[in-house]
C-alpha cells in the first residue's frame, strides 16, 4: 500500500485518532488519580491531627512517638516512615515541652498562623524540603473558645509521588503497544474493507469502448460498495446501449448516403459510355441533381440531429401565437395533398402562445403533417387542430392512412427506422423525418406523441408549452 492509497490514510488517522483518545484519557486518569490520592491523604492527615488534638485538650504529658504512630496508624491503617508531628503554643512558638518527633521542624507560615489563631486548620504541601514533599495540616486545639495549642501533623508524599510516577511509566509504556495494536489493526481493516475496490479497478480495466459487455461483480451485501458497483454497472449499461446506437446510427448513415451515391455514380458511367443526344445529356444531369438533392437532404437532417444531440441547436426564442405557424403549413401543405388526391381540413383552433423558434416549428409541424399525407391512401383525410390543454399548446395531427403497430409506435422516432409498408411504398424518405421533428419539440421543452391503429389511421399530438401571458394576435 503506498502512501497515497486510502487504506495507509485511513490507518493513519485511526492510529493518530487513538493515540490522542489514549494521551487524552490518559491525562483525565492522572488527573483523577492525583486529586484522589491528595484527597485520601489530606482526610486521613485531619482525622489524625483532630484525634491528636482532642487528646491534647485532656492531656499534659508530651506525645510520645507511640501516641503519633498509635494515631497514624488508625487513620491511615500502617504508620509512614516519615511522618511528622509538631506542638506549638497558640503563637505559633514551639511547646518547649513537646518535642517535634522530625530532625527537620517544619516552619509555620504566616497564613496557617493567622487561620489557627481564627480556629481553622490549613493544609500545605512544603516542596523544598531536601526529600520528597511534604504535607502538613496545622489544626487549632481550641479549648472553651479558645485557641489553646496548635497541633501540626505531617507525612511525606513520597508514597503517594511512587504511585503517580509508576502510573505515568506504564501509561508510557502502554502507548507505544496501543500504538502498533491500533495500526496494525487499522492496516488490516482498511485492507479488508477496501479489497472489493481492488478489484472492481482490475474488472474495470478489462472494459473498454470496444467491449463495453463487462460488468463489475455485486457482492449484493447492500453496503457503499455494492450501490457503488450497482451504479457503476447501471452507467455502464448506458453506455453500452448509447455505443450500440451510435454505431447503428453511422452504419445506417452510411448505407443512406452510399444508396445514392451508387445511384449517381452509375448513371454517370453509363452516360459517359457512349455519345450521347443534348436530350439524353439533360435526362441525366436532371436524375443526378435529384440524387444530389437526395444526398444534400440526407446530410442536412444528420448534421441537424447531431447538433441537437450535443444541444447545440441554434434557435431564437420569441414569443409567438402558435395559430400563425399552423396556418402557414396548412396552407403549403395544402398543395401536396392536392396532388394525392387527400383532403386536408382544419378542425379546433385556439389561439396558443408559446416561445420558440417559428421556422423550425414550422419545419417540426410540416415534417407531420408531410408525413400524414405521405402515408394517407387517395380520398383519405388529414385533419389539422390547435388547443390549449393544462400548461401545453397541442397540436394535432389526424389522418385515416396506413396506421402503424404498437412497436412501429415505439420505434419511429429512431433515425433511419422506417415500416416495411413505408418502405415498399412509392414514398421516399430516409427516416430520419421524425427524429429531426422530436429533437425540435424536445428544444422546445415539449414533445410527440403517437396514437395509431394500423389499417386505421394516427394521430400525431405535439405539445409545447404554453407561456403564461399571451401576445397580440395583431402584432405577435
Ligand atoms: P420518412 O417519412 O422519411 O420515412 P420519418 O422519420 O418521417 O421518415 O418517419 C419514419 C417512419 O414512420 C416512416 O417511414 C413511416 O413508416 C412511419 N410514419 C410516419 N408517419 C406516419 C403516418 N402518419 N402514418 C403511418 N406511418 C407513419
Amino acid at each position: 500500500m503506498g502512501f497515497r492509497s486510502i487504506g495507509t490514510r485511513l490507518t493513519l488517522w485511526y492510529t493518530a485518532v487513538l493515540t490522542l483518545t489514549f494521551v487524552l484519557l490518559g491525562i483525565a486518569t492522572y488527573g483523577l488519580l492525583s486529586y484522589g490520592l491528595s484527597r485520601e491523604v489530606d482526610n486521613a492527615l485531619d482525622g489524625v491531627a483532630q484525634a491528636l488534638a482532642s487528646q491534647a485538650r485532656d492531656r499534659s504529658t508530651p506525645f510520645l512517638p507511640p501516641d503519633v504512630d498509635a494515631a497514624f496508624r488508625r487513620f491511615f491503617g500502617f504508620s509512614p516512615m516519615d511522618r511528622y508531628f509538631d506542638m506549638r503554643d497558640p503563637r505559633g512558638r514551639p511547646d518547649p515541652q513537646q518535642k517535634p518527633n522530625t530532625s527537620e521542624p517544619l516552619p509555620l507560615s504566616r497564613e496557617a498562623a493567622q487561620r489557627a489563631a481564627q480556629g481553622l486548620p490549613t493544609f500545605e504541601t512544603f516542596t523544598n524540603t531536601s526529600k520528597d514533599p511534604v504535607r502538613v495540616v496545622t489544626m487549632p486545639v481550641v479549648d472553651s473558645g479558645r485557641v489553646i495549642n496548635l497541633v501540626r501533623v505531617g507525612m511525606s508524599l513520597e508514597s503517594v509521588v511512587r504511585t503517580k510516577r509508576q502510573f505515568l511509566y506504564s501509561l508510557a509504556a502502554m502507548l507505544p503497544l496501543a500504538l502498533i495494536l491500533a495500526g496494525g489493526g487499522g492496516m488490516l481493516l482498511a485492507r479488508r474493507a477496501l479489497r472489493p475496490v481492488d478489484q472492481m479497478a482490475t474488472t474495470a480495466r478489462r472494459i473498454s469502448g470496444e467491449d463495453l459487455s463487462g460488468r463489475l461483480d455485486e457482492p449484493g451485501s447492500g453496503d457503499e460498495l455494492d450501490r457503488l458497483a450497482v451504479t457503476l454497472n447501471a452507467m455502464l449499461e448506458r453506455l453500452d446501449i448509447a455505443f450500440q446506437q451510435i454505431r447503428q446510427f453511422s452504419a445506417a448513415a452510411s448505407h443512406e448516403l452510399q444508396t445514392p451515391l451508387t445511384i449517381l455514380k452509375g448513371e454517370l458511367e453509363v452516360a459517359l459510355r457512349a455519345e450521347r443526344t443534348p436530350a439524353e445529356y439533360k435526362d441525366v444531369l436532371t436524375s443526378a441533381l435529384e440524387e444530389i438533392d437526395r444526398i444534400s437532404d440526407l446530410v442536412e437532417g444528420l448534421l441537424l440531429l447531431s447538433r441537437s444531440d450535443a444541444g447545440m441547436f441554434r434557435m431564437a426564442h420569441r414569443r409567438m401565437d402558435l395559430a400563425q405557424v399552423v396556418m402557414e403549413v396548412y396552407e403549403r401543405a395544402a398543395i401536396l395533398a392536392q396532388k394525392q388526391g387527400v383532403v386536408l381540413d382544419l378542425g379546433r383552433m385556439e389561439a396558443c402562445t408559446v416561445e420558440g423558434d417559428p421556422e423550425w416549428l414550422h419545419r417540426l409541424m410540416l415534417n407531420i403533417v408531410d408525413n400524414a399525407i405521405k402515408y394517407t391512401p387517395e380520398h383519405g383525410k388529414v385533419t389539422v387542430s390547435l388547443f390549449q390543454d393544462d400548461t401545453w399548446a397541442v397540436i394535432d395531427i389526424l389522418d385515416t392512412g396506413i396506421g402503424l403497430s404498437t412497436e412501429e409506435q415505439e420505434r419511429i422516432f429512431n433515425p433511419f427506422y422506417r415500416t416495411g409498408k413505408a418502405a415498399a411504398g412509392k414514398e421516399k424518405g430516409a427516416g430520419l423525418g421524425l427524429s429531426i421533428a422530436s429533437s425540435i419539440a424536445q428544444a422546445h421543452g415539449g414533445r410527440i406523441d403517437v396514437d395509431s391503429r394500423p389499417g386505421e389511421g394516427s394521430t400525431f399530438h405535439i405539445r409545447l408549452p404554453l407561456v403564461a401571458d399571451p401576445v397580440d394576435p395583431l402584432n405577435g
